[in-house]
């Protein structure tokens, strides 16, 4: 695209004050000068073999070049550029996917507009395509509105007449920004594009009444609240909500460009699931499996928190038991519905691990309900509750601990994983069902071994009974630093470790990873640490850990396979290091599967190249 403004200066139509026009009535006006721009602008793309952002003016009829740069480029311009010059014959499949950044992919998966809906709505009016998307959302005037209102998670579209700097904060929150004046190069469309948003800008024929919080378009009246719709790729302004579908990623040049990432990734992609819901999600964004499910999270729901908190507060074994009893035809259910989502790739299930005081009841009407249900005083329960309390949750009585304390938890989690996979694998012979029980928090062989030993004999007790021949795996998180020092020890005895790099970051700097947020501005800001290592994985001391303990536990095992499932498993540069040091999987949130596969491409690529 392109836009040019007579008698000004470049500034002129960055500042969005007038509204340009298209390059191609540049032909009309300047015939000489436009053929000559159209022949240099094919000469300087050849030559940088990648889309060109370029400037220019023309005096007195001649055309003066300014300045040419690589464009910058939307998540989906970027695929469609990639694709182009793959079969320009222009760059390699290896060059186009280097080219993408992997991190703007996520603005791909943003809702569009249901197609049957779209159809049927009239629109009201047009202005400029200046960022793809679609929103749809209640009208906004002013950016603080635009926050307060996205903060309670309504839908906003934000109408101004122009957009500038101040306004950002208000953007970020609006599901769409529409403004009367500017093109596709002025702040809110440069803006818009930067953060994934929809923006349709330069709609001139709205008549703007920002004092009164109103404006007119084809004959009606517009007020704060009222519904509002934006298509970002056509520019066409809808006077209703119309209905929005979750992208897909496996058609178009979005489905080329991840197919070409599987071609040439090494590693597999997982996600992070703990729902069947959210596996379906995952799976069809491209899952290879289920690198994570924590089981703790099957139980937030009002209808199963309470059957959680009675095994908690339970104090005797006949007490838990029974509580456990009613926890584990939800469990088996649960996680029948993961193996189907994934129709037969691995399926990774984590014991649980909860911080205990994320579960105990607080409120005084749930600690009622809990008396209740357990047959016991108020005031009882609200002891068993006070002895519950933990002065560092995070480093307690959580993960293996539980285990090897109530020994019964791991029964019931085991028998419910199996009893699901046998089902799953009589209902659909033809899937590799294994499924693979994790158990967290291991610092030492002989508590890894404890709870192992409960695992193989509840599994194959079950598995004879079936008269069955279903497989399964038991491994280890390695997460605490204590498990990465002696890896070569727990190898012998894990099919598989999976590296939990949000607990192994906390106990590696002593960070809390709940309280870290707190001072590490302070830390950026001196310059001791450049980024959050919560988010991008701190290489040089984590890592340092994870290759010791990938190393070791190969030495000792070599059929051993290794993933990882922190928060740094959907984040590009953090899967570069896993791919140097031979992790075979990494496991992210559903949304960030895309991402990763791309990222994982792109990692293998550069290998190569060393
Ligand atoms: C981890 O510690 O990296 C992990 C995946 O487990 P959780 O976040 O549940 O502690
Ligand atoms: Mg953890």
């Amino acid at each position: 695209m392109g836009e040019f403004l007579t008698n000004a200066q470049g500034e002129d139509v960055v500042a969005g004050v007038r509204t340009p026009m298209p390059i191609t009535q540049m032909e009309e006006k300047f015939p000489e000068a436009y053929k000559q721009f159209v022949d240099v602008c094919g000469i300087l793309e050849n030559h940088y073999r990648d889309m060109q952002d370029m400037e220019f003016t023309v005096e007195n009829g001649k055309l003066y070049m300014l300045q040419c740069r690589s464009g910058k480029r939307t998540a989906q311009a970027a695929i469609k550029i990639a694709c182009d010059l793959i079969d320009e014959g222009m760059i390699s499949e290896e060059e186009a996917l280097m080219q993408i950044d992997a991190k703007s992919l996520d603005m791909l998966l943003h809702p569009t507009f249901d197609v049957k809906a779209l159809k049927a709505a009239k629109p009201v009016g047009k202005g400029i395509a200046a960022s793809p998307g679609a929103a749809a959302g209640h009208i906004v005037f002013t950016a603080e509105d635009a926050v307060e209102h996205g903060k309670k998670g309504e839908k906003v579209v934000l109408v101004r007449l122009e957009t500038s700097p101040e306004d950002i904060e208000g953007m970020k929150y609006a599901q769409g920004i529409l403004t009367v004046r500017g093109g596709q190069t002025s702040h809110a469309a440069v803006v818009a594009r930067g953060m994934g948003t929809c923006c349709v800008s330069g709609c001139g024929d709205i008549k703007m009444d920002e004092a009164n919080k109103c404006f007119t378009l084809a004959g009606k009246t517009y007020h704060e609240g009222d519904a509002l719709s934006l298509d970002g790729s056509t520019g066409n302004i809808y006077g209703e909500l119309i209905p929005t579908v979750p992208a897909d990623p496996n058609s178009g040049y979005f489905g080329r460009i991840m197919e070409l990432s599987d071609k040439y990734k090494t590693m597999g992609v997982r996600t992070n699931a703990d729902t069947p819901k959210d596996a379906k999600q995952a799976a069809s964004f491209g899952a290879q499996g289920i690198g994570l499910c924590r089981t703790e999270h099957m139980f937030f729901g009002p209808d199963r928190i309470p059957a959680f908190r009675e095994m908690i507060c339970a104090e005797t074994v006949e007490e838990r038991k029974a509580a456990l009893d009613k926890i584990e035809p939800m469990q088996q259910a649960d996680f029948e519905g993961l193996f189907e989502a994934l129709g037969g790739y691995p399926v990774t299930i984590r014991f649980l691990d909860p911080p205990l005081h994320e579960f105990v009841p607080t409120d005084e009407a749930d600690i009622e309900a809990l008396a209740k249900a357990q047959g016991k005083t108020v005031a009882y329960i609200k002891q068993v509750i006070a002895d519950l309390h933990e002065f560092n949750p995070m480093m307690g009585h959580r993960g293996c601990r539980l285990t090897v304390t109530y020994p019964e938890i791991a029964v019931m989690q085991t028998s419910a994983v199996i009893k699901a996979a046998l089902a799953v694998k009589g209902r659909h012979p033809e899937w590799n069902v294994v499924p693979e029980i994790m158990i967290p928090l291991v610092g030492e062989l002989k508590e890894y071994k404890f709870v192992k030993n409960i695992v193989v004999e509840t599994a194959d007790k079950l598995i004879k009974a079936a008269g069955s021949d279903l497989k399964y795996e038991v491994g280890t998180m390695i997460e605490i630093p204590r498990a990465a020092l002696t890896a070569d020890e727990i190898a012998k005895e894990a099919d598989f470790f999976c590296f939990g790099t949000n607990d192994l970051t906390q106990m590696t700097f002593g960070f809390s990873r709940d309280d870290a947020g707190k001072f590490l501005p302070a830390y950026y800001a001196n310059k001791i640490y450049e980024f959050d290592p919560f988010a991008r994985l701190d290489t040089v001391g984590v890592g340092k850990l994870m290759k010791m303990a990938v190393t070791m536990g190969h030495e000792n095992n070599a059929k051993i396979h290794c993933g990882i499932c922190g928060e740094h498993g959907g984040d590009p540069s953090s899967i570069e290091f896993c791919n140097e040091i031979g992790l075979n999987y990494v496991s992210c949130s559903p949304f960030r599967v895309p991402i990763a596969r791309l990222s994982a491409a792109q990692a293998a690529i550069k290998a190569k190249k060393k």
